[in-house]
């Protein structure tokens, strides 16, 4: 089910900048950067992640 909507982007931590997350995000309604807690394995702990290319 290929949408042009759906875009795959990686979440990176922004403290260790490791790329621990793929996620989708629908391009109508995710204008901007996402952003979101999550726990990073190399950190130990839950860090803020943000999409990267
Ligand atoms: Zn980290």
């Amino acid at each position: 089910m290929a949408s042009d909507l759906r875009v795959r982007v990686m979440l990176a931590c922004t403290e260790c900048k490791q790329r621990n997350y793929n996620t989708t995000k629908n391009k109508r309604t995710n204008t901007g950067r996402l952003e979101m807690k999550k726990y990073c394995k190399f950190c130990k702990k839950q860090t803020l992640h943000r999409e990267t290319k």
